[in-house]
């Protein structure tokens, strides 16, 4: 049985990270030169270490699903990076970012790890702005910071509501410049299919050239996993349309551990849903929570005129609005973390005081903030995030208050790693939203950006050499080694066999089927009867799937119904797993709400004694139950406590 070892360093918190950077072993630059790496993905956690690698002297290939590597989803983020800084002299510190996160993450993350993300937010932001970074700046030319959720202070670095874009534009640069001398070799558009392992090591990849369709085989001396999260599962979802959990699912399957599923982020502040024929979801960013000030009536009657339509939300007058968050959370009113504002939206909307046709939204109103600020200062931090609700709503925020509900917007689940970023295959790395790492229970706003770029510059390029160090005497990986050549053949099986189908039902629609399940069953509220019915659902869908599905094309060419037919494949199987992990943790934590685990409240109830692990599946064959894995959480340093926004 494969051990979890986390290699956590021993010592005291604050000197792990450089003790263990002391103690770890590097490669030559003549060695490097001699060494190949395969980077899959090229968001902010890809890009920047692809980058890094190369600058090092590695040779990389760096792979994406879309045109241009800096197509990522991580392009579409919005409201901003957090760093520990402390530029506005509010009292911020390391430890008060490594506190705030492992507290908001509900205690179910590692310290040590989430202490050293801590500890190189400040780097990241010096590397962005020698980049050309284009943050918001202060009055007097500073960086300028706001504040996010989970957090009493203004630790998020911001440029304006296009963080993502501006930082992986940066990555981006400095990726085309390891192109350009000759170190990266950039491979848009091709899709990794499997993983191939050589003597029980990480050694290449099959991959589909999305293009013309053609199998083709890449070799290397380790392969690092930057493919990003899982949270399409739900088929609505704040993502990207192209993001998907296919890479990091053919890992489990050739055995990486798979931790925590179930922890799936549901943000509060999303364009609610209107039809049935929508295929995305819109985030307007925790950033306007700021300023933004989210209520439903007082009164049953006023909810019921508004989602009749009778009456707009600046009719109602200041005494008859509920400000639910500042009432019940006034220490951190519109800014308590994102798990704690979704479940009281859902309150509100479950007791009837939902204010649109479908009862599912609630207000965020910025009346206020531009009566204390003026609209000029408001357009200036929001500008493209109104414009973005007003052409899609066709309502101007600037006159009525936004309508939003939660909608699932991240996963903090992914693939085991220890304290080096590797997986429980030697030689496979997972850094950004592919990894479980750091956010435990429920991310933090500002947190998935920093999370990237600290793995992708700052972690990730000298942990590796420490694996890679007793490894520059072996040759290049063959491509032509027996277990390239099965591995491409069980692709292609694959392939043949969905074509092959040609059922009755389309993929999206399977997809669909899928989300709605997902939604209903392990979604925002779970409960054991209803995971074993999802359980249930989901395996007969998949059975429906592989016997009904119809892909259109052909193989060998340009064929994006078979890509989603993949991805589709693989989400009815990682939907499954999600449903099996959030069964196995009878507590609620974060994100994970257990309603047989709650207060009388209505707040997450922990069970520390029983669930205070990290729960990291096995995959043991398609018709056997995965084997649960766990690693016990120690908090040496914080404090371990229920989670309190009140006081
Ligand atoms: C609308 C929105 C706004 C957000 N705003 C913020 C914010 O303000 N602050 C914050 O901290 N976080 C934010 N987040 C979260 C954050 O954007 C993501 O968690 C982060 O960008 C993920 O980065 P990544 O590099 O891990 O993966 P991604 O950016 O998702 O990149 C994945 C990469 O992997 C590639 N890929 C995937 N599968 C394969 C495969 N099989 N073969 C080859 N390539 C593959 C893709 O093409 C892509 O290049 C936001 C998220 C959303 C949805």
């Amino acid at each position: 049985m494969t051990e979890l070892i986390s290699k956590v360093p021993e010592g005291p918190l604050e000197l792990k990270w450089s003790k263990h950077k002391a103690d770890i072993k590097v490669v030559s630059p003549a060695n490097k030169r001699k060494m190949e790496i395969i980077v899959i993905g090229t968001g902010l956690g890809g890009a920047s270490a692809a980058a890094s690698l190369g600058e090092l002297g590695y040779n990389v290939k760096v792979f994406c699903i879309s045109d241009s590597p800096r197509r990522a989803h991580s392009i579409a983020a919005q409201g901003g990076i957090n760093a520990a800084k402390n530029y506005q002299n509010d009292n911020d510190s390391i430890y008060r970012l490594f506190y705030d996160t492992i507290k908001g993450g509900d205690y179910r993350s590692r310290e040590a790890n989430v202490y050293r993300l801590a500890e190189v937010s400040n780097n990241i932001i010096d590397q962005c702005v020698a980049q050309g970074v284009p943050f918001a700046r202060d009055y007097g030319g500073l960086l300028d910071n706001r504040s996010f959720g989970g957090a009493q202070v203004s630790r998020t670095f911001y440029a304006r509501g296009q963080t993502g874009q501006q930082l992986l534009l940066g990555a981006y640069a400095a990726l085309n410049r390891a192109v350009a001398n000759g170190k990266v070799k950039s491979y848009p558009r091709h899709e990794m299919l499997d993983l191939v392992i050589i003597n029980g090591e990480a050694k290449g990849i099959i991959a589909r050239n999305l293009t013309n369709g053609k199998i083709e085989r890449f070799g290397a001396h380790a392969v690092v996993l930057a493919s990003g999260g899982y949270g399409n599962t739900y088929f609505l979802s704040t993502n990207a349309m192209n993001s998907n959990g296919s890479a990091a699912w053919q890992c489990y399957k050739k055995g990486a551990f798979f931790a925590n599923p179930c922890f799936a982020q549901i943000h509060p502040t999303c364009i609610p849903i209107h039809g049935d024929q929508q295929s995305k979801l819109t985030l307007m960013s925790e950033s306007l929570r700021n300023d933004g000030r989210i209520w439903v009536p007082k009164k049953l009657e006023d909810a019921k005129k508004l989602q009749e339509g009778k009456i707009k939300g600046s009719q109602i007058p200041e005494e008859d609005r509920d400000y639910y968050l500042e009432r019940r959370y006034p220490a951190f009113g519109n800014l308590v973390p994102r798990d704690v504002a979704s479940r009281a939206a859902k309150e509100r909307c479950d007791a009837g005081y939902g204010v649109n046709n479908t009862g599912k939204a609630v207000f965020l109103d910025f009346k206020d903030a531009i009566k204390r600020l003026g609209k000029d200062v408001v357009d200036a931090r929001y500008g493209n995030l109104f414009d973005m609700y007003k052409e899609i709503t066709d309502v101007d925020p600037h006159d009525e208050p936004m309508m939003i509900y939660p909608a699932i917007h991240y996963t903090m689940g992914g693939l085991w790693v220890d304290y080096n970023l590797m997986t429980t295959i030697p030689g496979l790395y997972a850094i950004g939203e592919a990894n479980f790492s750091d956010h435990g229970g429920n991310r933090l706003g500002a947190s998935a950006l920093m999370q990237g770029l600290a793995d992708g510059y700052f972690i990730l390029p000298y942990t590796i050499g420490d694996y890679l160090a007793s490894k520059f005497k072996e040759p290049k990986t063959d491509t032509n080694a027996p277990e390239f050549e099965a591995a491409e053949k069980a692709v292609e099986e694959k392939i043949d066999r969905l074509m092959s189908i040609k059922g009755k039902k389309t993929v999206d629609a399977f997809h669909k089927e899928l989300g709605h399940i997902m939604w209903e069953y392990v979604g925002m509220a779970r409960n054991e009867a209803g995971l074993k019915k999802a359980i249930e659902l989901i395996q007969n869908l998949k059975k429906e799937f592989w016997s009904n599905v119809y892909v259109a094309g052909e193989t060998g060419v340009f064929n994006q119904e078979l890509e989603k037919a993949l991805r589709v494949a693989d989400f009815l199987e990682i939907g499954e797993l999600m449903a099996r992990d959030a069964l196995n943790r009878n507590e609620s934590c974060g994100g994970h709400f257990r309603e047989e685990m709650q207060t009388e409240e209505g707040e997450t109830k922990r069970d520390d004694v029983n669930y205070m692990y990290v729960a990291a599946w096995e995959y043991k064959g398609d018709d056997k139950q995965p084997e649960l894995h766990k690693e016990p959480l120690k908090f040496e340093f914080a404090h371990v406590a229920t989670r309190n926004y009140k006081d």
